[in-house]
């Protein structure tokens, strides 16, 4: 293990590694099949810095004043010890919870670098709550928790754990989207419960290695505070998360493990962006480019919704004219056939087709005929 966490600190270079979160886990299971993606995640490198350094859009790149209402949301409910989310939680639960411990562990520090000492910290915090005979109440702020992740151990962020209520830990996500009449956005409801998922897979590994029951300990409900209706104040409702969580599990069981990927990969590659005395890239854009170029691609256009790196696959997958850039249907439909220019020459009959390539030659020269009368029609 050491051996590959080696490589992947040459992979990432000096800067601290940056955790996970439901988004980037999604993404893993959304393209399983990308080593570019996989690689660079398990490195914890920042793929939004490197999109920016070589001038690419930032296709998840959120508006300060989002980022800034999602923070003083998460603020406001966890204002005072957490004496709001006491209050949520036990009208949710059901519970008489009248007060709770408040540990949080911002107080180690919320940047990346402090990843390991808050994990370390959250680990400790948990298990003790897992052992104690006597029933702890207790919300653990800012936690910080592993999950193992193509066979590599990620760092994950929830927004709090709420410790053995009746001897059952709960996973709390808090959003800041709105609850107007009980409905939300399908699509945020869903993200937030996958984050929340990937929680509690995260929760039950750590209890699991220490010979817990973690299927049992861990709620499959999860918590979800978000403001009600047009207001800022704080609702939360329970959701059952158990297919995300079967889901999940299944689709990193898929997930193809690192070091296989490493093989192909010169030792020298970094992704190290040379940052100068003012904290700005020095690192030449055609270098990082060449080094992202060891890294094979599997993109797609539905890259733009999960990858911040979707503009700097697009370029490199239009300038090689591959047939991903056409969509996951085409590239399925042409199987066998990579480049768009293959294709064209199929369609007009100037290249001979393989053995194999016959009937798919022979739709394609079709699609070419019609089109041609189509537009002899018109
Ligand atoms: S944008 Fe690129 S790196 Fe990201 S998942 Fe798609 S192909 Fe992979």
């Amino acid at each position: 293990m050491s051996q590959l966490n080696d490589r992947l600190d040459v992979l990432r270079g000096p800067a601290p590694a940056k955790g996970h979160d439901a988004r980037t886990i999604a993404a893993l299971t959304a393209n399983p099949g990308c080593a570019r993606r996989a690689l660079l995640d398990a490195a914890g490198i920042d793929k939004d810095a490197i999109a920016v350094h070589l001038g690419k859009p930032r296709p998840l790149a959120k508006s300060s004043i989002a980022l800034r209402s999602g923070a003083i949301f998460e603020q406001q409910v966890k204002e005072d010890g957490g004496a709001e989310l006491v209050r949520l939680l036990r009208d949710v639960l059901k519970l008489p919870l009248p007060e709770a411990a408040h540990t949080d562990l911002s107080a180690v520090g919320t940047q990346d670098a402090t990843l390991k000492v808050r994990h370390t910290y959250t680990r400790n915090a948990i298990l003790d709550a897992a052992r104690s005979t006597t029933p702890s109440r207790t919300l653990l702020d800012h936690p910080v928790l592993q999950l193992t992740v193509g066979g590599h151990r990620v760092f994950l962020e929830p927004d709090v754990v709420a410790f053995q209520i009746d001897g059952v830990f709960h996973i709390i996500e808090i959003k800041s989207f709105a609850v107007v009449d009980r409905q939300a956005s399908p699509v945020k409801v869903a993200a937030a419960v996958t984050q929340a998922a990937a929680y509690v897979l995260a929760l039950r590994e750590l209890l699991e290695e220490e010979g817990f029951d973690g299927e049992r300990m861990v709620a499959h409900d999860v918590i979800l505070v978000t403001p009600l209706d047009f207001t800022r104040r704080p609702t939360a409702s329970r959701v059952d998360a158990r297919k995300k969580i079967d889901a999940l599990t299944r689709q990193l069981s898929r997930l193809t493990r690192v070091e296989p990927l490493l093989e192909h990969v010169p030792a020298s590659t970094t992704f190290d962006l040379a940052l100068g005395p003012d904290e700005r890239p020095t690192r030449d854009p055609k270098d990082l480019e060449a080094a992202l170029s060891t890294l094979p691609i599997r993109y797609t256009p539905a890259c733009r919704h999960f990858c911040d790196l979707a503009y700097v696959c697009r370029s490199q997958t239009r300038d090689e004219g591959l047939i991903d850039v056409l969509g996951i249907d085409v590239r399925d439909d042409l199987g066998g056939v990579d480049h768009i220019s293959t294709a064209l020459r199929l369609a007009d009959d100037t290249r001979t087709p393989a053995a194999d390539q016959s009937d798919l030659a022979a739709a394609l020269r079709h699609a070419h005929t019609v089109r041609a009368q189509l537009r002899g029609a018109a």
